[in-house]
């Protein structure tokens, strides 16, 4: 069985008191939680402050975005060797805000990839279609041509590697997908994935839904076969609602 991720994008958001709060009220939490994986990605600067103030706890972090190259003159950028010395596990890449809001394309977005795979660092690689390309059916053509796009570099895919299906009409909407809109686009995910990596590789990948997920809808979403986890955004800015997220029901599936 693949165990449950449940990730926190904070986005820009919070200050650096209050993201310090917030990150020791979930390791708290989830103390004596064993059966699911925690994250919180955090702003770049806060990154390092809170893995000191989290240490020794359960809770991954993750940042946000990072450059491909590992140093150089890129003003304004972070590379991801940097992002492994303040403590960062996992890299979030692809975001839907980051293809439409600062243009990343889907070259750049593999290069990200396969970098954060060269330097040990686990890629969160988003994918999701806008609401226009659904009404003209194309959600499955758009997440193709994403997930080749993002893929393109790899000649395998290490089992670490997280894929999170974020349907751009539901990130910070609150329309959030039907627990059988999502499972339909997952089970095409991992579909492709074994098409193009194998067997293996696709039944050990996590794919994690993103999209206004919230304490009401966590438990049906995450019952669904093909749902490993969530990518929450702001519902992972309240120690109280990201923490009953996490406690989402396990059912047999
Ligand atoms: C996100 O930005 O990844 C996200 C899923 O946001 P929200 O939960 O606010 O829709």
């Amino acid at each position: 069985m693949r165990r449950p991720l449940i990730a926190g994008n904070w986005k820009m958001n919070l200050s650096l008191e209050e993201a310090i709060r917030l990150a020791k009220e979930i390791s708290v939490g989830i103390s004596n939680i064993e059966d699911r994986d925690v994250l919180i990605a955090p702003s770049f600067p806060f990154l390092y402050p809170i893995s000191l103030a989290v240490k020794g706890s359960k809770i991954f972090l993750g940042a946000q975005d990072m450059h491909w190259e590992l140093n150089g003159a890129f003003t304004g950028a972070v590379s991801g060797l940097m992002l492994k010395d303040v403590g960062c596990t996992h890299v979030i890449i692809g975001h839907s805000e980051r293809r439409i809001l600062f243009h990343e394309s889907d070259d750049e977005i593999a290069k990200k990839i396969k970098t954060a795979i060269d330097i040990g660092l686990y890629p969160i690689l988003c994918v999701g279609e806008r609401l226009e390309e659904r009404k003209e059916g194309k959600t499955f053509s758009i997440i193709k041509t994403q997930l080749e796009g993002a893929f393109k570099l790899l000649e395998h895919v290490p089992e670490s590697f997280t894929i999170a299906y974020e349907p751009v009409w539901a990130i910070g909407t609150g329309h959030t997908a039907t627990p059988s809109q999502a499972q339909e686009v997952h089970g095409y995910i991992r579909d492709w994935i074994k098409e193009n990596f194998g067997k293996e590789v696709s039944e050990n990948i996590r794919i994690l839904y993103g999209g206004s997920v919230k304490p009401e809808n966590i438990d049906e979403l995450m019952a669904e076969r093909d749902i490993d986890g969530v990518l929450v955004g702001g519902a992972s800015l309240k120690a109280e609602s990201f923490l009953r997220i996490i406690r989402f029901k396990i059912v047999d599936k």
